[in-house]
């Protein structure tokens, strides 16, 4: 759907929210404050030198492989398309991305699909304007999922995205179940599971959680605004850094259906980088990129469109 021209009423009945059970909404909670006691705990092992190389690269390792499930799978190619991969290689991005604990594939593309059809508008899930809290991380309890409607089908209808998202849970506790198989097998001891478990599993959630979250939140408020893509997107060297990319905001607004988000040499894109080894491994068969005459038309119309923006909030 196109970002610009999409009527708020066709966007609400294409992307629907949902009436997320007590119940649900509850798990949101506790997946909030777990990783959070968790990180804090962490934090303590970090200040009493408890924390050995196994442990900082299960955290690595995990928060890498489910950062770029995200970037990749969920976003680049299942939201926006903007690469075609080999079936066992978009079941892999959409597994790794499941791992991330940010809910299901499906329910988390056709979200990010409303948030570019109404970006800081009124039905935007997850917009500043409604406070700078609620975009991070508070709008997950107020109902903002879309979990069904016409664009949810459409990705359903892909036989690979609709097994991942039926299996969702069971990738969710692999994230889980990977960090503790790998410390067990380097050191058998329950200590050392538990640390994993911790390191790579929670600690690694709570990174990814609040990196995500930092680009509906900070990526729409602090940064600089290359294109005037008719919202307050931004980009952010420091939060493309953490993001695998997506911290280049403003980018991926003007072109959202860009493989690449960094867009120039020095915009540091991990993702990216990412993607051309999985081309050089054969597993990629298109990546969609706006040519430079492409970037240059919408560079060249922002002159026109710069005063009519509105002022940064
Ligand atoms: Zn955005
Ligand atoms: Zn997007």
């Amino acid at each position: 759907m196109e970002t610009m021209d999409a009527q708020p009423g066709d966007v609400k009945r294409h992307f629907p929210f949902h009436q997320d059970s007590l119940f649900n909404k509850g798990l949101v909670v506790t997946f909030l404050i777990l990783p959070l006691m968790a990180a804090v705990y962490a934090l303590n092992q970090v200040i009493r030198h408890e924390v050995g190389w196994l442990e900082i690269g299960l955290f690595l390792g995990m928060w890498a492989f489910t950062g770029l499930g995200v970037t990749l799978g969920l976003h680049r190619m299942l939201t926006h398309h903007s690469i075609v991969a080999r079936a066992p290689t978009r079941a892999l991005l959409l597994i790794a991305g499941s791992m991330s604990l940010q809910g299901p594939p499906v329910d988390w593309a056709a979200t990010h699909q409303r948030h570019h059809a109404l970006s800081d508008r009124e039905g935007d899930p997850h917009s500043p304007k409604d406070g700078f809290w609620h975009a991070h991380c508070l709008w997950l309890v107020r109902n903002r999922f879309v979990r069904a409607g016409p664009a949810h089908d459409k990705m359903m209808a892909d036989p690979v995205a609709r097994f991942v998202q039926r299996t969702w849970v069971a990738w969710a506790i692999l994230g889980f179940a990977i960090p503790a198989a790998i410390a067990f097998a380097i050191h058998p001891t329950v200590l050392s599971v538990l640390n994993g478990v911790l390191w790579g599993g929670f600690v690694r959630v709570f990174v990814g959680h609040h990196t995500t979250w930092s680009v509906n939140s900070m990526g729409h408020v602090f940064g600089t605004r290359p294109f005037a893509s008719g919202e307050n997107s931004r980009n952010s060297w420091i939060l493309a850094l953490f993001t695998w990319g997506e911290g280049w905001h403003n980018n991926h607004h003007a072109f959202p259906n860009s493989a690449f988000i960094g867009l120039r040499w020095y915009q540091i894109d991990i993702g990216r980088w990412a993607l051309r080894a999985l081309q050089a491994l054969g597993q990629i068969r298109a990546v969609h990129v706006p040519t430079r005459d492409h970037r240059a038309a919408r560079l060249r119309r922002n002159l026109g469109a710069r005063n009519r923006l509105p002022r940064p909030a």
